[in-house]
């Protein structure tokens, strides 16, 4: 039996999927797994799709383990993993940044490795682990094809206006605009709203993608309209480790009055604000909802704060709204998060199931609600090894 793996190496986790091909029909999930807290203490679990867990690995003095290191033990264990006679007939893999050029899912070789590679700097903290990924397996089986996803793909196609931003239109012709990012997630819970609800999803939804990383798109039809996210990923929400919007006058005001060289802000902007640099404790939102420290309770409200804010504007953009989706980490599990910003946007018209809130049930909102709201668990590796079968099709 054939089989697709999806790759998914982002900022602080590397998911993976394995999906046996059933002909045309869906497919079926045979194992996944992830690398987490990468950085901190990296922990690889891997199950298979009844939950039974295949293998366990903690480094729990591993901060300085990379991205590479990591996938190089994933690789050392599916080799040995015994794979039932499945046959991995390709490998499709989240890449964020599509630039202009690419949107649909393309067969990877090395002229789009390069011209990805191109896209780097728009991407710094996910592209190019994205793409170390494609080649440690072209390295390991270089007749394997490999399929790039885009996370910006989704996001093409949006009105011209949500693409610019107000600076000389010179810039905006040399690529410099708002692309968003976060499409294989939407495009997936897109699909899967239209599944559940087809009436609301071909209405006015902010699906709100909480994780790690965190953005908003407003779509209309399950086709993205707008989103939080940018020129790059740092815009818009508060996140773990990123800042999200902020006055570009503070980054001038780092560099020109405090000194901070480019690399500095850059690091700070990515790495050391969000969630841990207001809480100074952690990135984690498990580990700021259990402290009782102020710090991690005024980060908490500010990641709250800037959401409410931003559904507002994003409203706005629609016209007004029908539906809320949480999904991704946060949004998924963190019952706290999702009371307290629908009671930040209970104006609008959300009344929340506090009972189903709290046992994430998948439909949140009460009855009478005038805005729906759903929890629709994510799976961009679902949507990886759809695309990747597609795109092996088109290619035969
Ligand atoms: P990534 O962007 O790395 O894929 P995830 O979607 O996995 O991130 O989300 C990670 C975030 O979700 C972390 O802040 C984590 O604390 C939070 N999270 C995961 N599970 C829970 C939970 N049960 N309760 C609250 N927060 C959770």
């Amino acid at each position: 039996m054939k089989a697709i793996v999806s790759l998914n190496a982002g900022s602080s986790s590397i998911k993976f999927a394995l999906y046996a091909l059933t002909g045309n029909g869906p497919l079926a999930l045979a194992a996944s797994g992830k690398i987490e807290k990468i950085g901190i203490a990296p922990r690889l679990v891997a199950r298979t799709s009844d939950g039974t867990v295949l293998l366990e690995r903690d480094w729990p003095d591993g901060a300085a383990m990379t991205h590479a290191d990591l996938l190089g033990a994933l690789f050392a264990w599916s080799a040995a993993y015994p794979l039932e006679g499945r046959e991995v007939i390709a490998v499709g893999h989240r890449v964020v940044h599509g630039g202009t050029a690419f949107a649909a899912p393309m067969r990877v070789d090395a002229a789009l490795l390069d011209a990805l590679e191109a896209l780097c700097p728009l991407a710094p903290l996910h592209q190019p682990h994205n793409l170390a990924a494609i080649r440690a397996i072209a390295a390991l089986d270089p007749a394997l094809p490999q399929v790039a996803c885009f996370d910006t793909g989704f996001h093409q196609g949006r009105p011209e206006l949500a693409t610019r931003l107000a600076l000389p239109r010179a810039l905006h012709d040399q690529g410099v605009r708002r692309y968003g990012f976060h499409g294989l997630s939407y495009e997936y819970v897109a699909r899967r709203l239209a599944e559940l609800d087809p009436a609301l999803a071909a209405g006015r939804v902010i699906v709100a993608h909480l994780g790690n990383g965190a953005s908003l798109c407003a779509m209309t039809g399950g086709r993205s309209v707008d989103t939080t996210m940018g020129f790059t990923a740092l815009d818009g929400l508060m996140m773990g480790t990123r800042c999200g919007s902020i006055d570009p006058g503070v980054v001038l005001h780092l560099q020109t009055q405090l000194g901070m060289s480019a690399a500095a802000v850059e690091a700070m902007l990515y790495h050391d604000s969000g969630l841990l640099g207001v809480s100074g404790i952690s990135s984690d939102m498990r580990t700021l909802a259990a402290s009782r420290d102020p710090r991690a309770e005024e980060a908490i409200a500010l990641f709250v704060w800037r959401a409410v804010r931003e559904i507002g504007a994003l409203a706005a953009v629609l016209g007004g709204l029908d539906g809320i989706v949480f999904t991704a980490g946060i949004g998924e599990n963190d019952a706290e998060v999702r009371r307290r910003i629908c009671a930040g946007i209970a104006w609008l018209g959300v009344t929340l199931d506090e009972g189903g809130n709290v046992a994430h049930a998948p439909r949140i909102s009460r009855p009478d609600s005038r805005i729906a709201v759903h929890i629709i668990p994510t799976d961009e590796e679902r949507m990886i090894a759809l695309h990747t079968r597609a795109a092996l099709e088109a290619s035969a």
